[in-house]
């Protein structure tokens, strides 16, 4: 029997009713336990976590929206977690201690106000992953996936990266007593998401190879090796960002936005919160499913050109963007990601380098920082309205996967002017430091410049 969350339950937030099993998301085939390679034993294709007691009405939605709420008030770790939080629709861990956490989730939703104004949209909101305990969403999959390969014994747990998998990996494997492997790309990672990995311990790797060429090695490694792989083809990483989907609606008043806008790279994340707005509808915590569309840089394009080519075979590119936390070729969950855009309305989207560029100035410009991978939200959605795919009276959130801390380079060899600088549009973003001798009057001059430019 399957314990129901009542309100009388509500009140002990000790309960963790829920069983799960693994799907195959192709053949739909049934399973306890899952290879070590989280692929379908019949047809090879990825699995998903799913609790076939919820479409039994075992869960009551309006007890759920209390409960959750309550816990906001709670000093429990797995209440502080913003991911733990909402574990009634988790896979239910040995026990409450038992949980890997460095408090992740609860990310601020902040309202975009002037880029609202400059592209013209109503409401705009940006939903800062980045704002996580290693700095980007990895973290809110990372805390469900080390606690069960902690519960499951294991003394390695490996990844490859673009980076930010890697920095919150090694932070979680540090936190659970694990230790963590990291296969990273030679080159194209930012010294700051590789000094975290490094930091936190774990035994890196820096393969001759791109994220591609990583990721197929780390396949091969967990068939010969007892590690446990934390990339995003493991179910339980995508139950814990699906909690994303969770918390935007329960700041936003479980009002559903008519439009959530994710860049997309391994399209682990975009499938997660697919994932999780699916289910809310399911379960009747909304009513109505936001779309959800996938902005992907034009030169990692991989899902945008596997849709337009019909969507059942993938199409690999040869990843290149400065975006590097997207600079991946051959998506893992590509099927996964495309099911979430046929059962929401999202779209797909590609932009350039120099929009990315110009996009990330302009969220910097609101006093919120992050990555050029984040970045690709707000271009893509500069483009969907010029398609006529977001109408300017509707409401739209940016998930901003990344902080800007993430990629320094980036960022100062935008505002020095190293980056597209033959480009005249971009200058009107930049803002360069200023060299100076140390005296008042050139600073006074330098202040009156700026105030005489920003006037005209
Ligand atoms: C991992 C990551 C992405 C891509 O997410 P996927 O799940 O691989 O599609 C985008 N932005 C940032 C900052 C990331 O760390």
């Amino acid at each position: 029997m399957q314990p129901s969350v009542t309100s009388e339950e509500s009140a002990n937030p000790n309960s963790l009713p829920v069983r799960f099993v693994f799907r195959c998301i192709g053949c739909g085939l049934v399973v306890h336990a899952a290879e070590q390679d989280f692929r379908c034993s019949r047809c090879g294709n990825l699995l998903e976590i799913s609790d076939p007691s919820w479409t039994a009405g075992s869960l009551h939605p309006v007890a759920l929206k209390s409960l959750w709420a309550q816990r906001r008030t709670l000093n429990e770790s797995i209440d502080l977690s913003g991911v733990w939080r909402f574990r009634e629709l988790l896979p239910q861990p040995a026990s409450e201690q038992s949980v890997v956490t460095l408090r992740e989730g609860n990310t601020p939703l902040y309202a975009l106000t002037r880029t609202a104004r400059a592209t013209d949209v109503q409401q705009l909101y940006a939903k800062h992953q980045g704002l996580n305990p290693t700095g980007s969403f990895k973290d809110t999959g990372m805390t469900v996936a080390a606690t069960f390969a902690r519960q499951a014994g294991y003394r390695w747990v490996a990844c490859a990266s673009t980076g930010n998998t890697s920095a919150a990996m090694a932070a979680y494997a540090a936190r659970g007593g694990m230790r963590s492997l990291v296969l990273v790309p030679e080159g194209k990672i930012s010294w700051s998401k590789l000094s975290q990995a490094l930091d936190y311990g774990a035994l890196t790797c820096q393969l001759r190879t791109d994220f591609d060429g990583c990721l197929r090695l780390l396949q091969e490694l967990v068939r010969s090796a007892p590690v446990y792989q934390l990339n995003s083809l493991n179910p339980f990483r995508i139950e814990g960002q699906k909690t994303l989907a969770y918390e935007l609606l329960e700041q936003l008043e479980w009002q559903p936005p008519d439009h959530i806008i994710v860049p997309g790279g391994n399209l682990g994340n975009s499938s997660a919160i697919g994932k999780g707005l699916l289910e809310m509808r399911d379960i009747g915590l909304i009513e109505k499913l936001p779309k959800l569309s996938v902005v992907q840089a034009e030169g990692a394009n991989a899902l945008v050109r596997t849709l337009r080519e019909g969507g059942k075979r993938l199409v690999s590119v040869q990843a290149e963007t400065r975006a590097t936390a997207i600079r991946i070729g051959s998506p893992a969950s590509w099927e996964k990601a495309i099911k979430v855009l046929q059962s929401t309305g999202g779209t797909t989207e590609e932009v350039s380098e120099i929009e990315i560029a110009q996009a990330k100035a302009e969220i910097g410009a609101e006093g919120i920082g992050c990555e050029p991978a984040s970045a690709v939200t707000l271009a893509g959605l500069r483009k969907l309205l010029l398609r006529g795919f977001v109408s300017r009276d509707e409401i739209v959130v940016l998930v901003l996967t990344g902080n800007l801390l993430k990629d320094p380079d980036f960022t100062m060899e935008f505002h020095r002017g190293e980056l597209f600088s033959g480009n005249e549009q971009l200058n009107a973003y930049r803002h360069p430091p200023v060299v100076l001798d140390a005296s008042l009057k050139a600073v006074i001059q330098t202040l009156e410049q700026a105030e005489k430019s920003a006037a005209t």
